[in-house]
């Protein structure tokens, strides 16, 4: 049979067959193997084949193929990381302008990783109710900024309701992920799109075979219209995880555009003489705020030390 994995609890998991049912399920031993930089063989969002034993325990025998998958860090085990979850449709990063600002640099760390990921991303502006002048012209400035670049955007309101009939629209039949800052309105929008569905982050602790203490808890839900959302702890920790120094710049799309167009091939678009990226931010056609990210992001890696 063929199944979806909707839970995972680090040992053990839920499958849903083609058919909507249910299953709870275990791994035969050999994918265990399988797993050099992995702390985890399986994750919510795998295609998997299974077979049922006596008493209707999935075991599962085979794991298709991940289109994208999300990984953090392992808590334990620093050069291993943790598959949160895959086959991820599009990603709604929740921003608010005020109450709380979501900065330029949360958003571009999500968008960067995204790109890495090759998840899609929408960028969901929320609290519109709230807005005077102020919150309306930064909201225009980042808006062009972002649509610029290629980003969708969509403004709502969870409170209200604008917009939700078009947020519907785009998570409909899709495996979505919902990130943002605690009190962006993550909960309220879910609720509202889906009343009853409180996705506040249930953190199970267990320990591993190491006995050492591990959360590892994720899981889908349906939505009532169709297509599924991500709940697990681990969305918190989404970042710049095994993105390469000489990479950084292939995930900003508008620097990845100027390529060839620096007098170095390999310029990082730092110090170095007539290059595009830097006269692109002078001239102002590159936001300063996303070449400030890029520069962030850069010095993270350098000071990211993992031969220790
Ligand atoms: P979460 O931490 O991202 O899950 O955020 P919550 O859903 O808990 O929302 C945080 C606060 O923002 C709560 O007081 C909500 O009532 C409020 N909130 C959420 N959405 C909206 C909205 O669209 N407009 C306004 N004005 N407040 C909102
Ligand atoms: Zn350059």
């Amino acid at each position: 049979m063929k199944g979806l994995v909707t839970k995972s609890t680090g040992s053990w998991y839920v499958v849903r067959s083609e058919d909507g049912k249910d299953y709870e399920a275990r791994i035969r031993g050999k994918f265990r193997l399988d797993q050099i930089s992995h702390t985890n063989p399986l994750a919510v969002g795998d295609h998997v084949d299974f077979d049922l034993d006596s008493d209707d325990l999935a075991v599962i025998t085979n794991i298709y193929p991940r289109n994208n998958y999300i990984i953090r860090r392992s808590v334990n085990l620093s050069k291993r990381t943790h598959i949160i979850a895959s086959n991820i449709d599009l990603a709604f990063l929740i921003i608010t302008i005020a109450n709380p600002r979501t900065s330029t640099g949360f958003i571009d760390r999500f968008l960067v990783t995204c790109e890495a990921y090759q998840i899609p991303v929408m960028m969901v502006f929320n609290k519109v109710d709230e807005w005077r002048e102020e919150e309306i012209e930064i909201h225009e400035d980042m808006k062009f900024t972002y649509e610029d670049i290629g980003y969708d955007t969509m403004t709502v309101s969870a409170l209200r309701g604008d917009g939700l009939d078009e947020l519907k629209a785009k998570l409909k039949g899709k495996i979505s992920l919902v990130a943002g800052h605690s009190g962006v309105g993550k909960s309220t929008l879910v609720n509202a799109l889906s009343p009853g569905l409180d996705l506040k982050t249930k953190v199970v602790s267990g320990f591993n075979n190491k006995g050492k203490h591990t959360t590892t808890f994720a899981q889908m839900y349906e939505w009532p219209f169709g297509g599924y959302v991500i709940d697990t702890p681990g969305i918190k920790e989404f970042g710049l995880v095994e993105i390469d120094k000489d990479e950084m710049q292939d995930y900003f799309p508008e620097i990845f555009a100027l390529r060839g167009d620096c007098r170095f091939h390999n310029c990082n678009h730092l110090l170095e003489p007539k290059c595009a990226v830097r006269k692109a931010v002078e001239e102002g056609e590159i936001a300063g705020s996303r070449y400030e990210s890029y520069l962030t992001f850069l010095e993270e890696i350098n000071e990211d030390d993992y031969s220790k």
